[in-house]
């Protein structure tokens, strides 16, 4: 039986970036050394690394007055080293979610936090939208996809503060104007790759400000962004060993959405597409509702739940769903129900499949 893989993270990623990782698992770019037992002192794979920030750059247009990080530990790594590099004395956070509040917590062990807005009384089921941010803020912090809940904030907003933006779950599904922010994260294992890198586009003029922090100064090496923003291509993102298989499968997996897909526009359409496939028959089918606010709903996590008097077939329709191939469409504990991942590698394929399993649901019950 075929699977369709549905999961929210890790998740699917493009069968080309697998093949191709595979065959460099063998044999790496010729060498007749495989990827895991090359040195990242080698020349291919100081290569593979100036081509992998090359290929962000092309993809979202990213300035030149930023820089492009792997780092490891995950976006929860983020969550305290934007703090630490640059919270002087107050953050404004923007909490539309679990990873949101966690960032938040993070933010609290070096300065004063103002959680500008917060959707928890609706378990985060929209975008709060009337907040303000304070102007004598070091950051806002914001939350632009919440991938469990099925929210998204689909426009990059003007910020009279620098904005900081975790993008873990939705990086690369839309063209985004990187201007309008001074640090932009996420782990890789949502869009781009698998566990174990962590992205980082930083305006560089942000690194200057680093040390004028009251807390912690000096920082310990590896929290500071200036260990791995060097001026020496070489040397960038490379202060220790950098997770090299991780970051070679990000390498083929946008080398695929720029050269088979054509890009963050081309995928961004195919997106909106196979969303509104999978929304159209939540809206649609009588034995479901979806739960995230309408003019909020992500195009990367669809959650719904059974509607009102059907909960008892809940069971049977994850049984259902299962038997037809559908992979990882529980929903998150805190909604209930389920959740469809669509992320940039799932196809339209996929979507249909899990469509037409809801609709064969519905008949079954008429
Ligand atoms: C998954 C996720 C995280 C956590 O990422 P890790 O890399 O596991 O630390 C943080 N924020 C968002 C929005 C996520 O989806």
């Amino acid at each position: 039986m075929k699977a369709y893989n549905f999961n929210a993270g890790p998740c699917v990623l493009p069968k080309e970036a697998i093949e191709s990782t595979i065959e460099a698992i063998r044999n790496f770019d010729g060498t007749g050394i495989g990827l895991l037992e090359i040195s990242h002192r080698t020349a291919g794979w100081e290569r593979i690394m100036a081509e992998t920030r090359q290929l962000w750059r092309d993809l979202l247009n990213i300035p030149d007055e930023y820089e492009v990080l792997f780092l490891a530990g995950g976006a929860s790594t983020q969550f305290f080293m934007v703090p630490a590099n640059i919270l002087a004395k107050k953050a404004a956070y923007l909490q539309t979610g679990v990873w949101a509040k966690k960032a938040a917590k993070e933010a609290k062990l070096f300065g004063e936090v103002d959680v500008v807005a917060s959707s928890e009384d609706k378990i985060y089921s929209y975008i709060p939208k009337n907040y303000t941010i304070p102007a004598d803020a070091d950051y806002f912090h914001i939350t632009t996809n919440n991938t469990i809940y099925g929210t998204e904030i689909k426009y990059d907003m003007d910020c009279p503060v620098n904005l900081v933006a975790d993008m873990s779950s939705d990086i690369l599904s839309r063209p985004v104007d990187v201007k309008k922010y001074a640090i932009i994260y996420g782990g890789a294992q949502k869009n781009v790759g698998p566990a174990g890198v962590t992205f980082v586009i930083i305006r560089k003029d942000i690194l200057g400000k680093i040390g004028s922090r009251q807390y912690m100064n000096p920082l310990p090496t590896m929290v500071d962004y200036r260990t791995h923003a060097v001026d020496d291509p070489k040397n960038i993102s490379m202060f220790n060993t950098p997770p090299v298989s991780a970051i070679f499968v990000m390498h083929e997996t946008l080398k695929w959405l720029k050269d088979t897909i054509g890009g963050v526009e081309k995928i961004h359409e195919i997106n909106v597409k196979k969303s509104q496939l999978l929304y159209n028959e939540i809206d649609r089918n009588s034995l479901f509702v979806g739960t995230a606010a309408k003019e909020d709903r992500s195009i990367m996590n669809h959650c719904w739940v059974m509607a009102p008097g059907k909960e008892d077939l809940q069971d049977e329709f994850m049984a259902f769903a299962k038997a037809r191939g559908m992979v990882g469409i529980k929903g998150h504990r805190s909604v209930g129900g389920f959740r469809a991942s669509l992320y940039n590698a799932c196809p339209v394929e996929a979507v249909e499949a899990l469509v037409k399993c809801m609709q064969e649901f519905e008949e079954l019950h008429k």
